[in-house]
């Protein structure tokens, strides 16, 4: 019998199933290391955006500080009363560093370098923003530049205007900031001696942001992984939707729609495929033509839709009536049914031929317009022997059609051979 499993079989060694796995599976890859690299991109964008605001941060507190210090040269120091945290500066060489004003209050002079330093010490008793006045040459020893800001100090001295950089305190990033103090004409009067000059860099005054903002790694990867996973879904979903759309695309491409056997593309495709195997294995292969006898009268009696009945009950006949698993059958076209007998001599197929036609006789269709009085059919058979060099699927037709033209001839309800 005509195997289904066979066309089946057959249908699925096209591997199309497992190319659109294939291609499925490239997609979800694509697809993920797209994600990938969008959450890639957006937590250094994250870490970008978390710097520029650090180092505005600290631009706008060196200029703040600038601005004070400014207005403290402008009035060549001021004068605030001295205390325990504000003692007399031992540093600052001015007779008139210290004014008696009454016998309770004595005024001391802080400069610009004092003040800076004065606020610092005061910014470090709090946990916020740290900054420290530095030089390479130091008037006061305690203002001595830790090693990030000599390197600091030394880039400005090769004219670099600002020095930035983020570090690592134990799990947290902090952020450093250093831009240079210029020595402008105010400053002389106290710098004039450590041999600077106008526009010279006299040192620097860092700001240390000790905790930088975090990243949101955690809500960017799960964010990202909800993405990730929907979109596989999607894939996967519409993936499988086109794959069963394809199959019964695919389907209708090798199936005949009136009668359900495979058609006539299916059965040259593989009609060429069994004569290559025949050809390796050394094995012969015959070919049977089948036409119904007086089709159009048959028509013409019963109607259009009865002739489609008769077509679709003659294709289960052959369907059911093949007995090797190699063996198919396919509508060649219009009343026309071909049987495809792969391993078997012309003998052989006579025989299959004859009980196939004796098979359409016993149906017993009634045919008033035929002689027989059912529908009968006639089959031409071909044989292509054992071991030719170049087997011609489409010779092996026309001899076969040949033999078919002959049994019309001859009277119809007939098998002809061709030898
Ligand atoms: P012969 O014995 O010489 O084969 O005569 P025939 O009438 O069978 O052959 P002919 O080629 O003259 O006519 C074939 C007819 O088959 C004509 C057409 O109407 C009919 N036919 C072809 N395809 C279909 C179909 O799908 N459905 C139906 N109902 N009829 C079809
Ligand atoms: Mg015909
Ligand atoms: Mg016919």
């Amino acid at each position: 019998m005509l195997n289904d499993a066979r066309v089946y079989n057959l249908f699925e060694r096209s591997h199309y199933a497992a190319a659109i796995r294939l291609k499925l599976l490239l997609i979800v890859t694509v697809w993920l290391l797209i994600v990938a690299l969008s959450l890639g991109w957006n937590l250094h964008q994250a870490e970008q955006h978390r710097e520029n605001l650090a180092l505005e941060s600290a631009r706008t507190f060196f200029d703040l500080l600038l601005i004070t210090r400014r207005w403290n040269a402008r009035h060549a120091g001021i004068y605030v009363p001295i205390t325990p945290q504000t003692p007399a500066n031992p540093y600052l060489k001015d007779p008139q560093r210290d004014l008696q004003i009454t016998p309770d209050l004595t005024l001391t002079k802080v400069n610009p370098a004092y003040m800076t330093r004065t606020l610092s010490e005061l910014a470090a008793e709090r946990a916020g923003v740290q900054f420290h006045i530095t030089s390479l040459k130091p008037i006061r020893p305690e203002n001595i530049a830790y090693a990030w800001e000599i390197e600091a100090l030394h880039a400005f001295e090769q004219g670099v205007k600002e020095w930035a950089q983020p570090y690592l305190d134990g799990d947290h990033w902090g952020y450093r900031y250093m831009a240079p103090l210029i020595t402008e004409k105010p400053c002389l009067q106290c710098h004039a001696e450590q041999g600077y000059q106008l526009g010279d860099v006299r040192g620097g005054i860092s700001i240390t942001l000790p905790q930088l903002a975090p990243i949101p790694w955690q809500a960017l990867t799960i964010s990202h992984g909800l993405v990730a996973l929907v979109g596989v879904v999607v894939i996967v979903i519409l993936g499988r939707l086109l794959a069963q759309a394809y199959e019964g695309l695919r389907r209708q491409a090798v199936f005949d729609a009136l009668t359900s056997i495979p058609n006539r593309r299916f059965f040259t495709e593989q009609l060429v495929q069994e004569l290559r195997r025949g050809r390796r294995e050394r094995v012969p292969l015959s070919l049977l033509i089948c036409d119904i006898d007086d089709f159009k009268r048959y028509n013409d009696t019963f109607g259009h839709q009865a002739g489609d009945r008769c077509l679709c009950a003659v294709a289960e006949l052959l369907r059911t009536s093949l007995q090797r698993s190699s063996d198919f059958c396919a509508r060649y076209g219009g009343e026309e049914f071909v049987v495809v007998l792969p391993n078997t001599t012309l003998d052989g197929a006579q025989r299959v031929a004859e009980r196939i036609r004796q098979s359409v006789f016993e149906l017993s269709l009634w045919h008033p317009a035929s002689a027989h009085g059912v529908v009968t059919i006639s089959i031409g058979v071909a044989e292509e022997p054992a071991g030719e060099a170049d087997p011609d699927h489409e010779l092996l037709i026309r001899r076969a059609d040949e033999a078919l033209y002959r049994a019309k001839a001859n009277g119809r309800h007939r098998v002809e051979l061709q030898r």
